[in-house]
């Protein structure tokens, strides 16, 4: 009885361990195993081997002792039936819990919203992206500014992001032919408030922390994070600036606007020598700011537009994003921009067609 019991649990361990993939906790069915098992189990694999070869080459003589023990390994068996049975359950269980939760896993990590300085949250602000997915990664080839990866890929890399290569109302365009008229004022709520940097691979963005608003045609809109562009994604009647920041805003229905302040060299700016200071020295490592930012300083004081209906301009190109671009400039000094060019020398989008899309412009 001893040398088939032997013979049985090495069977059970040889089955318990096909059963049992890498994806399923190993602890839990050893724990649950047999005192016996337990020790065979923690035996290394070779003698696990060896001890199964050995048995082979005696199962003859073991025939005879077998039909003595006939009933007992009987009962064995019925009870190593059950324990693979609830061994293949548990590894079901667990394959079905991580195809969940591969399922309800977003296409990127939306932006980081809540930002205490003092107190920075680790790990919850990777936020590359934000919002926009934008900034996620997909698949093996990562989306990028030239090369493999370059805007002309874009809707290749991922199913996801097929309207970068299907949209009809994609982003940047060139503004021109804007009808003039009485543009309703945005309203900009902006106080000052926490926030962190991030360098996510695609550009700096600041993620600030709750509490900011703009309100237009009657929605309130949420700024989530601001980034930059060098040059300026946008045009303005062909024209290109040295850099663009944009202002990412989500109201309660999910619905995007953006507003673009276009910057242009001169004097040194206020807002962005604070967050070049604040600048974290590695990639997706938010780094919170010891200092409250003011937003409301990095607006032009004249606040005409343009405006129209475009996209995302980052994968995945989403649709329906509210564009609204300063016409005034705000000024950044040379010193500013080299900076920013020496982490993006180049990254914006090339332009879209604009195919017929309404423009319109405080006149
Ligand atoms: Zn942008």
């Amino acid at each position: 009885m001893r040398r088939c019991s032997a013979l049985l649990i090495s069977l059970i361990l040889a089955i318990s361990a096909q059963a049992n993939d890498a994806s399923s906790p190993p602890s839990k069915p050893i724990k649950q195993a047999s005192a016996s098992a337990k020790e065979e189990a923690s035996a290394p694999k070779e003698k696990e081997k060896e001890t199964r070869k050995s048995s082979k080459e005696k199962e003859s003589k073991e025939s005879k002792d077998a039909a003595k023990d006939a009933m007992a390994a009987d009962e064995l068996a019925v009870k190593i039936a059950e324990r693979l049975a609830l061994l293949r359950k548990e590894k079901d269980d667990v394959a079905r819990a991580s195809t969940r939760a591969v399922a309800r896993s977003p296409a990127y990590v939306a932006p980081v919203r809540k930002v205490t300085p003092a107190k920075p949250k680790e790990g919850s602000e990777h936020g590359s992206s934000a919002i926009i997915a934008a900034m996620g990664g997909h698949g093996a080839v990562h989306w990028s500014y030239d090369g493999e990866g370059g805007p002309t890929n874009w809707g290749k890399l991922n199913s996801a992001n097929a309207k970068c290569d299907i949209g009809d109302r994609q982003s940047p365009i060139d503004i021109r032919d804007g009808i003039r008229v009485d543009l309703e004022p945005i309203n900009f709520d902006y106080k000052p408030s926490g926030f962190n940097v991030i360098d996510n691979g695609h550009t700096i963005q600041v993620n600030v922390a709750a509490g900011n608003y703009i309100s237009i045609m009657g929605r309130n809109y949420e700024l989530l994070q601001f980034h930059f562009h060098k040059p300026s994604e946008e045009r303005v009647n062909g024209r290109s600036f040295d850099m663009v920041v944009h202002l990412v805003h989500k109201d309660a229905d999910g619905k995007l606007a953006v507003v673009a302040v276009l910057l242009e060299r001169g004097k040194a700016q206020n807002i962005v020598q604070q967050i070049w200071n604040n600048l974290p020295l590695e990639k997706n490592l938010a780094l919170a700011a010891p200092t409250a930012i003011d937003i409301n300083q990095l607006l032009p004081e004249k606040r005409d537009y343009y405006t129209y209906m475009g996209s995302l301009t980052t994968p995945p190109c989403s649709e329906e994003v509210l564009w609204m671009v300063m016409k005034e400039t705000v000024e950044i000094s040379s010193e500013q921009i080299a900076i920013f060019g020496r982490l993006y020398p180049m990254n914006a989008r090339p332009l879209q067609k604009t195919a017929g899309r309404l423009i319109k412009e405080s006149r």
